[in-house]
């Protein structure tokens, strides 16, 4: 990607990193921050765009502002998401690169919305037609309705996505839109049952109660009241300016635009409800006569409710919740579950049923949306997933997401290196390989890791084995270090084996699927006696490892472009800039790495004709007007005494010139200036 000249003017601090001329994290971000407090808050490192969220609306995202970077060349105007979603959309439609958008950056800082601003961006600039309309609205909706059922309230984030999302947008050869495929990543499935003061369960659950009305309500026999169920947040303060009922609406259209019928809407309401409903079956302890503990449900009501509900009748759910069979040499042993076995078994089960619900619907708009194999078709795929995390207290979810974005910036790295190569190739330029901090040790590491430990022991042990980069003696003997691209991170290992393993008493799936309820019983193909012969499910982390490599794989034959998202304070102030809340993401997001990667060999380029044309006026040889070809005018100009260049500054590509140092770049700008 190259600068247009006039990038270079007016501007405040530097648009583009790469022109930083001393480059530290502290130049960088006395950059962001000058330019922040302007409220520029877009700021480049090459084609990567930084964003830095304002916490208050600005105009920067009007019809015209579409207009004016539709019918730009890049750079020439300020730095925008909507300048890399144009060149993203060029470069598909007219050169026929399959593309990519890399958004990260952590809860809050602007992901989904940066996702949404790029989509609808691409739907107002390409094709129109009543067709290619549909293809875009139906695309389009799919955000709401996933929003509904994978969003929650959290302390960071008033609509914090809970799983990650990458959506492929198909076009075809004239550059409109025709359908796309969404693949979701690991739900936040233990928000189903419990979540920490302040935050919600997920949308879907509250708008459901304030928008159903008395009709729908009545049918699924729930009470437009959160009070009365104990997996949602009592307190009222916590729904100030949510507008559930609102976006209940707004979700039922949604879905019809995207082309559920209502028999399925309802079905996916009833396992919402059943959701609800589970959370409130009271299980209490008492011994047996021959003095085992057992339990019993209190409360018979709501398993009675939830087997209407489904079509199951309850005594056989009943059952499901209060013991356990377990098949050892071709005989079954049952066992009865204590109080806290059974809680466990009915959490389990509702959110193995959230989460496979959740799958499902983005399977069902996968359908709606998705085109028949057709020739020419081009991809842009946006990706809107979790950033790094280290919270106080690390867990699998934090090493499971932590080594995605391991994964991500070894996928930035190699492709931009890769990028820089072939254009230095393209350009018959002598490249020398630069090393940079190689990654791909740390992700085998936890990959070797995360799918092959059995015990926590085992766990630390090879870890310490494995690789200086983790561990010392002075942790527990629950946790381990690992020391990651973005800073080290303690895991406490606690709960790790339970939660990579996510087991679901088969006595449950099976129960679920005994129900008549089509929907429901289909989540639960492994209760299904014919499958029973069937190993256990992989675990979490195996499952997690398969879709990041296919994912990295699909991401790597594409084109990349990066959105990076800061949050510039926490306490959601508009033109409060905490440098060192900022520093540290700078540091998640590897930025100063970026920079140092994107002016590996060159910092800067530029094709002849726009060089000349900006810098002619330094040489009597060249000024006003250069007759022959641009690349001699560029070499006699550059080749002037008075301009006084170093050679080994400077390389002559077939059609660009490159520059290796941001300095000789402002050198000239300086004599151009003195000239004016
Ligand atoms: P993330 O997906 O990274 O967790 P979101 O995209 O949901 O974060 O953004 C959180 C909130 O911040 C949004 O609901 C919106 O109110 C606000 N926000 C995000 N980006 C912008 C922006 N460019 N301008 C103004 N407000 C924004
Ligand atoms: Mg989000």
């Amino acid at each position: 990607m190259d600068f247009n000249s006039s990038f270079l003017d007016g501007m405040v601090g530097v648009g583009d990193m790469i022109l930083l001329d001393a480059l530290s994290e502290d130049s960088l971000l006395q950059n962001l921050k000058e330019r922040f407090k302007n409220d520029e808050i877009y700021t480049y490192i090459g084609n990567v765009v930084i964003s830095v969220k304002p916490y208050k609306q600005l105009s920067i995202y009007t019809p015209e502002k579409i207009e004016e970077y539709r019918n730009s060349v890049l750079y020439q105007l300020k730095p925008h998401i909507y300048a890399v979603a144009d060149e993203a959309y060029k470069s598909l439609r007219d050169r026929d690169r399959d593309q990519c958008i890399l958004i990260t950056g952590e809860s809050g800082a602007g992901k989904t919305e940066a996702s949404k601003l790029v989509m609808s961006y691409v739907a107002a600039v390409c094709g129109k037609g009543e067709e290619v309309n549909q293809v875009k609205e139906q695309l389009l909706q799919s955000n709401p309705v996933l929003e509904a059922f994978g969003n929650a309230k959290t302390i960071r984030n008033d609509n914090s996505s809970r799983f990650g999302k990458y959506m492929d947008i198909e076009f075809d050869f004239k550059g409109d839109p025709v359908g796309g495929v969404i693949s979701n990543y690991l739900l936040e499935k233990s928000r189903v049952v419990k979540h920490v003061k302040g935050e919600r369960n997920f949308h879907i659950f509250y708008q459901l109660l304030a928008g159903g009305g008395t009709e729908l309500l009545g049918k699924l026999k729930l009470l437009p009241d959160c009070s009365k169920y104990v997996y949602l947040n009592k307190d009222p303060n916590s729904f100030s300016g949510m507008n559930d009922a609102e976006n209940f609406r707004i979700v039922k259209d949604a879905m019809k635009i995207i082309g559920f019928q209502d028999t399925e809407v309802t079905s996916i309401l009833e396992i919402a409800a059943v959701v609800l409903k589970l959370g409130n079956i009271e299980i209490q302890g008492q011994f047996q006569a021959n003095g085992m503990a057992s339990c019993y449900i209190t409360n018979s009501q709501y398993v009675k409710e939830i087997g209407s509900l489904i079509g199951l009748d309850a005594s056989t759910l009943e059952n499901a919740f209060s013991v356990r069979t377990v098949e050892a040499r071709q005989e079954k042993v049952v066992t009865t579950l204590n109080t806290s076995q059974a809680t466990y078994a009915r959490d389990a089960l509702a959110k193995n049923m959230y989460d496979r619900l959740f799958s499902w619907l983005v399977q069902r708009i996968n359908e709606s949306i998705k085109v028949s194999e057709f020739q020419g078709k081009k991809v842009m795929g946006v990706l809107d997933i979790y950033g790094f995390e280290i919270l106080e207290d690390n867990s699998f979810e934090q090493f499971i997401i932590n080594y995605c974005n391991e994964k991500l910036q070894q996928i930035f790295i190699q492709m931009t290196l890769k990028e820089e190569q072939e254009e230095y190739t393209r350009e018959g330029i002598e490249w020398t390989r630069i090393s940079f901090f190689d990654n791909e040790i740390i992700c085998n590491l936890i990959e070797d890791l995360g799918v092959k430990f059995k015990n926590h022991n085992h766990f630390k042990s090879k870890a310490t084995q494995n690789d200086k980069r983790i561990t010392d003696n002075t942790l527990s003997d629950i946790s381990f270090r690992i020391e990651h691209y973005a800073g080290q991170v303690t895991y406490n290992t606690k709960g790790f084996l339970d939660k990579n393993n996510d087991l679901l008493f088969r006595d449950l799936s099976q129960a679920m699927w005994k129900a008549k309820h089509q929907l429901l019983k289909s989540l639960f193909p492994e209760g299904d006696p014919k499958n029973s012969s069937l190993k256990r499910p992989p675990t979490v982390g195996f499952q997690f490892k398969a879709s990041v490599t296919t994912l990295m794989k699909n991401l790597y034959a594409k084109n990349p472009n990066y959105i990076r998202c800061l949050k510039p304070n926490s306490t959601k102030k508009p033109s409060l800039f905490d440098d060192q809340l900022v520093k540290t993401q700078v540091r998640y997001l590897g930025l100063l790495e970026n920079v140092r990667v994107r002016r590996a060999g060159y910092a800067y380029r530029q094709v002849y004709s726009s060089f000349l044309e900006r810098y002619k006026m330094l040489s009597r040889e060249t000024w006003p007007r250069w007759g022959g070809d641009a690349r001699a005018g560029v070499e006699a100009l550059l080749n002037d005494p008075k301009v006084n260049i170093p050679k080994e500054e400077l390389a002559y590509g077939r059609t660009k010139l490159f520059i290796r140092t941001p300095k000789t770049l402002f050198d000239l700008e300086e004599l151009r200036r003195k000239k004016l």
